[in-house]
């Protein structure tokens, strides 16, 4: 039997959903079912401050009023823990990970009196403070309180050798070193999106990933974790993000209309779905 496709719509419950969350879903929904497969909904709620109940019933009603169904249970990160806590285990246990003591303000001073602060996707990289610590230091400020986990990107990638995933047909070289030594848990969260999303699209037998390109460059962490887990590595299609008449890509913060607005203002869901369908926004919404 040939595995079904599998794609999945994984949102962040951190505020109700807009028209680049619904473009998304609808091109994961769409994909899946144009070749008789399997799409899920994940609730990627792992951030207890910020993840609320209220965004979790809201994204569910958003899609029913869309008319977008999933496949299966909805999934939530947060019932998971366990999961995430025994990936993190494996990873101390290979020697790959480090305990982080720092604080945001130390990293961004130790950033601000340093020469060249190297730069990745997401801003200036961890500059390494807490990677050579001694064993005892560790072991006292360990004891002391909460404390970060860190994946030593360099010690990982000489573990696996060099890596590659595929983004369509276009093979990619992961180049998770971009990102210097990322989190894998927080202080405040027992994971990280990172972590929890690339068990989470092994463990429901995600085919393929189809997500905005805002996750393209992430994907060289996921790769190089699918590595040191050993974890399958499914397709990725990263779809280009919907702008607006400004080329603005659409976001809570500038603005971008909510589905429950539009809801309320009496839009109309199907011409809305097939809107998003032909890559364009609905007409209103759309200034240019
Ligand atoms: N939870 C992420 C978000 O809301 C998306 C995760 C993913 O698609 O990989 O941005």
């Amino acid at each position: 039997m040939p595995i079904p496709v599998t794609t999945r719509f994984a949102p962040s419950p951190t505020g109700r959903l807009h028209l680049g969350h619904a473009y998304s879903c609808v091109l994961a929904h769409d994909y899946a079912r144009q070749r008789g497969g399997r799409f899920l909904l994940r609730i990627e709620d792992i951030d207890p401050g910020r993840a609320r109940p209220e965004y979790v019933a809201g994204i569910i009603e958003d899609l029913r009023w869309l008319g977008l169904s999933w496949d299966g249970e909805v999934t939530f990160q947060s019932r998971r823990l366990p999961v995430y806590a025994e990936a993190l285990e494996r990873l101390k246990a290979m020697g790959l990970l480090y305990p982080c003591f720092c604080t945001r303000s130390e990293i961004a001073a130790e950033i601000a009196a340093s020469a060249a602060a190297p730069h990745g996707p997401d801003g200036p990289l961890y500059p390494g403070t807490c990677r050579n610590l001694s064993p005892e230091t560790r072991q006292r400020r360990c004891a002391a309180g909460p404390h970060a986990w860190r994946l030593d990107v360099t010690s990982a990638l000489a573990r696996t050798g060099p890596l590659y995933w595929e983004d369509g047909d276009t093979e990619v070289p992961a180049e998770p070193e971009a990102f210097g030594d990322v989190v894998l848990a927080r202080k405040d969260a027992p994971t990280s999106y990172h972590l929890a999303v690339t068990i989470d699209d092994a463990a429901q037998g995600v085919t393929d990933v189809v997500r905005g390109r805002d996750l393209y460059a992430a994907t060289d962490i996921h790769r190089l974790l699918q590595a040191l887990l050993g974890l399958p590595t499914p397709h990725y299609r990263h779809h280009d993000l919907l702008t607006d008449g400004e080329g603005r890509r659409l976001a809570k913060r500038s603005g971008a209309p909510t589905l429950a607005g539009l809801r309320d203002a009496g839009a109309d869901p199907g011409a809305l779905v097939a809107d998003l369908r032909a890559g364009r926004l609905p007409a209103g919404y759309c200034t240019a």
